[in-house]
């Protein structure tokens, strides 16, 4: 067997009572994601060569992606004790068989630990026997005797130590109601070292709006294009952005609407979907001569279904006539209320072609739209 040298050991046996949810904590998502596989994902998990996840049997369907989604790692898993120390020492126990050097015991509800901190520590163990992170709050500390401390250490996991050393320091405890692992080991063998303030305890529901300091919103970005033959045989009929213009209308199967149907492809590419033509094609009888404001309802509904915003939306028209600026304001306006989307984020420009070519000689009006998505909730 090969020799580990470091072992990580996350408790995650708790029930949080005072968390007062359905499903304890550490098994909560935040954007798919729950406390466990939040933490695994910010950390080198390579630092490893085993995990162990200390968790209640009826609970590992929570953590069953776990090794879908780190492939690499070898995860094993034990039952809890009935108090975080028993928790422990069962993990122990259960390592004993691997021989390690290194042990890191972490608390799940504990997520927003830094891989710097893990490295840390790691490194510390090279030559102690333990490193147990700290922080002082700067918080004024009101205790009713007199033993005021004014240098009150507030310990965080994970705790690293030398695996034997707490392993004796475990079998030899009188107790079984330590707070945390470092309570156990002699006070020559404490090594203190700098915690970070961020690690915080997910203790109540409203600790959980910690993770909007480190989830970075997502952006995504979609581009559309649509060109249409203008119909010379009528003179008006023209809808461009839901907007009725006095004008040629133009040649298609619905009611042909360039600049919808370009918002709507740039809003599918960016959710990485399909084109608008496989949505809505033109060979069903369903979409004829419809009012595209449909389509770009559907594309909200997918927006809306994949949980994004939109951030901007820029579109930009290619023709000789009619003058877009004229109506630019009543488009802004169309789409903003069809797409419940703030006014300030559209933007819709037009440029003539130059009398160059196909659109040039009057023939066609195309367009194209650039959208920025978001996870974000903005508006
Ligand atoms: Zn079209």
């Amino acid at each position: 067997m090969k020799k580990t040298k470091n072992a990580l050991v996350i408790l995650a046996g708790g029930i949080g009572r005072r968390f007062n949810k359905k499903i304890p904590k550490q098994f909560n998502e935040i954007n798919g994601k729950n406390l466990i596989e939040f933490f695994l994902s910010r950390i080198d998990t390579n630092n490893f060569d085993l995990i162990l996840i200390v968790v209640k049997k009826n609970h590992q369907k929570y953590i069953k992606n776990l090794k879908y989604n780190f492939p690499l790692i070898k995860f094993i898993y034990t039952e809890p004790g009935k108090s975080r120390q028993l928790s422990s020492l069962n993990a122990i126990k259960k390592l004993n068989k691997y021989k390690p050097k290194n042990i890191l015991i972490h608390d799940a509800a504990r997520p927003f630990c830094s891989n710097k901190l893990i490295t840390k520590i790691l490194k510390q163990l090279d030559k102690n026997y333990s490193a147990i992170p700290y922080v002082i709050s700067p918080d004024r500390k009101v205790i009713l005797k007199k033993e005021f401390n004014k240098n009150l250490k507030l310990i965080q996991t994970p705790q690293g130590f030398n695996f034997k050393t707490i392993f004796k320091s475990h079998a030899n405890s009188k107790i079984s109601n330590a707070k945390d692992d470092s309570e156990l080991i002699s006070q020559e063998q404490l090594n203190f070292i700098k915690g970070e303030k961020l690690n915080i305890k997910i203790t109540y529901p409203e600790d959980l709006n910690y993770f909007k300091i480190f989830l970075k919103p997502i952006y995504k970005s979609g581009i559309g294009y649509d060109i249409h033959r203008i119909d010379t045989n009528t003179k008006k009929g023209l809808k461009l952005c839901g907007v009725k213009i006095d004008f040629n209308k133009l040649i298609g199967h619905s009611d042909a609407d360039v600049g919808i149907h370009a918002i709507c492809d740039s809003i599918f590419g960016a959710l990485s979907m399909k084109d608008i033509g496989y949505y809505f094609p033109n060979k069903d009888i369903k979409w004829k001569n419809k009012n595209s404001e449909h389509f770009l309802k559907f594309a909200k509904i997918k927006l809306k279904e994949k949980k994004f915003f939109i951030a901007n939306l820029d579109i930009n028209f290619i023709c000789e006539k009619p003058n877009i600026n004229k109506y630019r304001k009543k488009m802004i306006s169309k789409i903003s209320d069809i797409l419940k989307i703030p006014e300030k984020i559209i933007s819709i420009k037009a440029t003539s072609n130059e009398k160059i070519g196909f659109i040039g000689d009057g023939h066609g009006i195309a367009a194209e739209s650039i959208v920025q998505i978001t996870n974000e909730k903005l508006y």
